[in-house]
């Protein structure tokens, strides 16, 4: 095995998406073998490509509407009816949010009174 560089196909929502990755290449049968951490910093390449793709909230921006609106991650996807590390899981790139809530996520960062009116459909 050697270490080697190159672009990989990952399916995201079953659509193939292609990222740089390094990984360990058997010269003789072609085989790759991704290191744990290797294989975690594809998949969230693999997810920021995709939603760069299709317009959809980065981690960043996702991270900064949260920040701005005073939430810790627990609490938002409280809110928004999520399970528990839904937004965790997207903020760290290992999951990609739907359209439906990209959408959602926007109209709670635009639009004033959002947030009071899901605190008080929650309480
Ligand atoms: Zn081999």
């Amino acid at each position: 095995m050697r270490e080697a560089r190159g672009r990989l196909s990952l399916p995201i929502n079953g659509e193939k998406v292609l990222a740089p990755a390094t990984y360990l290449l058997c010269p003789r049968c072609g085989e790759i073998v991704l290191r744990a951490h290797e294989a975690r910093r594809l998949d969230e390449d693999a997810i920021a490509i995709y939603r760069k793709r299709h317009g959809l909230l980065s981690a960043d921006e996702m991270r900064a509407i949260r920040d701005r609106l005073g939430l810790n991650q627990a609490t938002l996807a409280r809110l928004l009816g999520l399970g528990a590390n839904t937004i965790s899981r997207w903020e760290a790139g290992r999951n990609v949010q739907s359209v439906a809530m990209d959408i959602l996520l926007r109209l709670v960062r635009d639009v004033p009174g959002s947030v009071a009116y899901l605190r008080k459909r929650a309480a």
